[in-house]
């Protein structure tokens, strides 16, 4: 299955100078996304995740059907005000602007393998704040995992080497 031609790109959105990869072709189309979240799951098999966290929005559709895939549970990292309990936050730049996300601080028990999981790497500021937030509040991170990985911005260089980082696709 050629993923890569059920993913849009759409110039200049939400700004003008961006490239967004627009996933909803893919996630629409039925063997494509069984076939992509399968191709996800695959080197976290043997890994022992027990929990999936995945970051709002696109990183809750994929994250959660790849929780299911590996037989995990789901926790959501949220963008400010919308969890309930009492949470943990990190401010972080991405791409276009800044923002917050926020974790519950009892998400997950101390030690748990957790798999974070967003659609799409950019300049990597919003997958290093999750990482603080999964690990400030206890968890064993056993990696993050994206689908679309935008190597000439170069997020992996926020990333530190001694936990695995992997994307299905790479531009
Ligand atoms: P960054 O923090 O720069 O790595 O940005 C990653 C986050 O922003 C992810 O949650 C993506 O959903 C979103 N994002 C950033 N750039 C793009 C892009 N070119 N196309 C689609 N989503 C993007």
């Amino acid at each position: 299955m050629d993923f890569e031609t059920l993913i849009r790109d759409v110039p200049d959105f939400p700004r003008p100078g961006i490239l967004f990869k627009d996933i909803t072709p893919l996630l629409g189309h039925g063997a494509g996304f069984a076939a992509a979240i399968r191709h996800m799951a695959e080197p976290w098999r043997a890994a022992g995740i027990e929990v999936v966290a995945g970051i709002e929005a696109r990183g809750f559709i994929l994250g959660a059907a790849l929780a299911r895939e590996l037989g995990a549970g789901f926790v959501p990292i949220r963008k400010p005000g919308k969890l309930p309990g009492r949470t943990l936050g990190a401010d972080y730049a991405l791409e276009y602007g800044s923002d917050r996300l926020e974790v519950h601080a009892d998400a997950v028990a101390s030690g748990t393998r957790v798999l974070l999981v967003d659609d799409v790497l950019a300049t990597g500021g919003t997958l290093a704040a999750s990482r603080r937030l999964v690990e400030g509040v206890g968890a064993d991170l056993a990696g993050a995992m994206v689908l679309i990985e935008l190597a000439a911005l170069r997020g992996r260089e926020r990333w530190s080497d001694t936990v695995p980082l992997r994307a299905l696709l790479r531009y």
